[in-house]
């Protein structure tokens, strides 16, 4: 069997075109939804994340209120500016782009912004009310690889799922959303980590497998059912002495061989990444609805 690639550009595409017709909609009756966007220092990858946050913004009409911030500054300073957004009513989403230089306290400051504006969904609030069932923002790769698999029309209900990862940001949570029992959930969750025993006898039992464990060739054909579902969250750079920049990104999951075993499979790059920055759009327009008192979800 050769897998059908799920396009996550695609996906993207599709939802962000939804949520543009969805903010127009919003501005003719007043509301525009903002973002706050905070990066301190001048890692390069995060510089780049956070240019692409702002330009899918401008794309969408979401009003972006972005902050560089010089790697020097303190807690302070940084724990001021996100008291600010909080109470800034033209912000209804407050990002903060990590990692945050070495001095700095992440988790004070992520703890600091106001849930009802936690579009990250990293706050212990947010994690907390989707854990219990409650409406929550969900923080975004996981809900992306969610929207991957309901707009793939892969039946989540009663399927077995395999996480190899068990981060904050990725694992745990989609495991979470993936147990919840509603529409969208109601799977049997496995999650793998590196004190798994063979590892290879769990994920060969997934109906839906979920690489996250950020290293490349952690999934080889061996390990995968016939037929499986394959979601690549990982983006590892290898070096590449082909290309320009002397790397290329690949994920977790040995594509080639994969693919011939896999009915469906996410390519890194173009699968779960651009998933990711379209759920943040998602959820700032979702947390301008909520204000507004619109919201349905
Ligand atoms: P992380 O915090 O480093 O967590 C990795 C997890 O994988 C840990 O739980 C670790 O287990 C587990 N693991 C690592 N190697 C393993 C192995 N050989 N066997 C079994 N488990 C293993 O990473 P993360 O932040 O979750 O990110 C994971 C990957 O996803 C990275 O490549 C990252 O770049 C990518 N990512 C992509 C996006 C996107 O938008 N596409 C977003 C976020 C992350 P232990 O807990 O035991 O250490």
């Amino acid at each position: 069997m050769t897998a059908r690639i799920i396009d996550g550009k695609q996906v993207a595409a599709d939802i962000r075109a939804e949520l543009k017709a969805e903010v127009a909609k919003l501005k003719a009756k007043g509301i525009v939804p903002g973002l706050g966007v905070i990066l301190v220092g001048d890692d390069p990858a995060s510089v780049s994340y956070v240019t692409g946050k702002e330009r899918t913004c401008a794309e969408l009409g979401i009003y972006s209120d972005h902050h560089h911030l010089p790697e020097g500054t303190s807690q302070d300073e940084l724990m001021r500016l996100v008291a600010r957004m909080n109470a800034d009513p033209r912000i209804n989403g407050i990002l903060v782009q990590l990692p945050l230089p070495r001095h700095m306290n992440e988790s004070e400051v992520l703890f600091a912004i106001d849930p009802e504006k936690d579009v990250d969904g990293f706050h212990p609030v947010s994690v907390g009310k989707m854990v219990v069932g409650e409406k929550a923002f969900l923080s975004c790769t996981p809900h992306g690889v969610l929207h991957l698999l309901i707009r793939s029309g892969v039946k989540i209900e009663g399927s077995h799922v395999v996480i190899v990862g068990r981060s904050n940001i990725v694992g745990k949570p989609l495991a979470n959303m993936l147990i919840q029992k509603n529409p969208t959930g109601n799977a049997t969750v496995t999650v793998c980590h590196t004190r798994t025993k063979d590892l290879a006898y769990h994920t060969r039992q997934a109906d839906i497998l979920v690489a996250a464990a950020g290293r490349p060739n952690t999934i080889t054909a061996d390990m995968v059912k016939d037929g499986a579902v394959v979601i690549d969250v990982g983006v590892n750079r290898v070096e590449d002495a082909s290309r320009k920049q002397g790397y290329r990104l690949v994920g977790d999951v040995d594509f080639e061989a994969v693919k011939e075993k896999a009915s469906l499979i996410t390519p890194v790059p173009g699968g779960v990444g651009p998933m990711t920055i379209t759920m943040l759009m998602y959820n700032t327009v979702l947390s301008a609805k909520r204000t507004a008192g619109i919201a349905a979800d």
